[in-house]
């Protein structure tokens, strides 16, 4: 039950779960324990988590790297870095799972140096071998660092059979260094692996977008199409006053989705004059017009939720928004955020299908890395 709460973000429930769990005596093993600090770290609720970890009279090896996956996915990668160090001390040992949270929680943080220190660790462990997850984090680690070429030179060179994710993982370093040669080589990898998986074909028309290739771009749109595929739909939601509130894509259903949209056009309004914001329309991934694309942008899921949390002020006593979706959130998205969380003075903080972002005083928390 926790797992699902934790899944969904619902905070109510999950705290009403670890009350009841106070009461009973199972509600005490260290299992329950985990799967609660678990749910908080996943609601966002950081200092719950830490709270309860710090009074758990007994913590095995899945408690230290439940926190540890936590703090990484908040972007909190020196925290992360020195419980790691703690368990060890405490003699725990790390197992394949601890390790690949203290990598990642390394790249989400871009602790590059302490990540490659972290992974020869690995490789010298008696007991713990890489993975495939362990190779694909360092592959983003380097990704993040611009170290493209290295990246490609790890996959090709590891002991074990590259996967669809671990290229994902180096095409979307590429799109973020823009590196359309190397995207294209590695997208026909991709295709060549699993050409049926409409993930792959998003990934490379967007590269291809992203560079003005809109001849491309538009093939490579035919072929999922021609394949029949299709992407997941884009989901955000949000809670304001104990009800949760869902949002697709282009959703126009919300019985208030007009006040939506005025509140959100008087913001970018507002973000235009006082910092010069335009919509990153590169990022609509479409050869249409201007007005059209700040059109699609403004309808993206995770807008609309942060839409109806602006027309309700349905932010908590620190002036926190908290915003959950099913999949990455999208580069205007982003940038957008980054804006309105400086003029509006609220704290937004976004969980995507990575990470978490904390949109604070016009700045994310991933440092425009995810
Ligand atoms: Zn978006
Ligand atoms: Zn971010």
């Amino acid at each position: 039950m926790m797992g699902v709460f934790a899944d969904f973000a619902l905070v109510e429930q999950g705290k009403q779960m670890h009350a009841y769990a106070v009461k009973v005596p199972s509600g005490s093993e260290t299992s329950v324990s985990n799967s609660i600090v678990d749910m908080y770290l996943k609601c966002g609720l950081l200092d719950e988590a830490e709270r309860l970890f710090n009074e758990m009279p007994a913590r095995n090896v899945v408690s230290w790297t439940v926190m540890i996956t936590g703090y990484g996915k908040h972007g909190i990668g020196k925290e992360a870095i020195r419980l790691f160090n703690q368990m060890q001390s405490n003699n725990i040992e790390p197992d394949g799972v601890t390790y690949l949270a203290t990598l990642s929680a390394c790249s989400h943080s871009g602790l590059i140096k302490e990540g490659e220190e972290y992974f020869s660790q690995l490789c010298r462990n008696r007991w713990v071998k890489p993975g495939i997850e362990h190779y694909a984090c360092m592959v983003d680690l380097l990704g993040r660092d611009g170290r493209l070429k290295e990246a490609k030179d790890l996959i090709e060179n590891m002991p074990l059979k590259p996967n669809v994710g671990i290229w994902q993982t180096l095409l979307s370093a590429c799109r973020v260094h823009g590196n359309l040669q190397l995207g294209k080589e590695v997208g026909q990898n991709l295709l060549t692996l699993d050409g049926e998986n409409p993930v792959n074909y998003v990934m490379i028309s967007n590269i291809y977008a992203e560079a003005g290739y809109w001849k491309e771009y538009e093939q490579v749109r035919e072929m999922t199409k021609a394949k029949g595929l299709r992407k997941e739909a884009g989901r955000s939601w949000v809670e304001i006053d104990k009800v949760v509130h869902f949002f697709y894509g282009g959703d126009d259903t919300h019985p208030m989705i007009d006040k939506i949209h005025q509140v959100l056009k008087e913001m970018e309004r507002r973000m235009k004059e006082e910092m010069g914001y335009v919509h990153g329309v590169k990022f609509a991934l479409r050869d249409i017009d201007e007005e059209s694309k700040v059109e699609s942008l403004r309808v993206h899921s995770e807008k609309l939720a942060i839409g109806l949390a602006l027309c309700h002020g349905g932010w908590d006593e620190a002036r926190v928004i908290r915003v959950f979706k099913n999949l990455r959130i999208c580069g205007d998205c982003h940038d957008f955020i980054k804006c309105l969380s400086k003029i509006v003075k609220v704290v937004f903080v976004v969980r995507d299908a990575n990470r978490f972002h904390q949109f604070k005083d016009g700045l994310c928390s991933c440092r425009d890395y995810w």
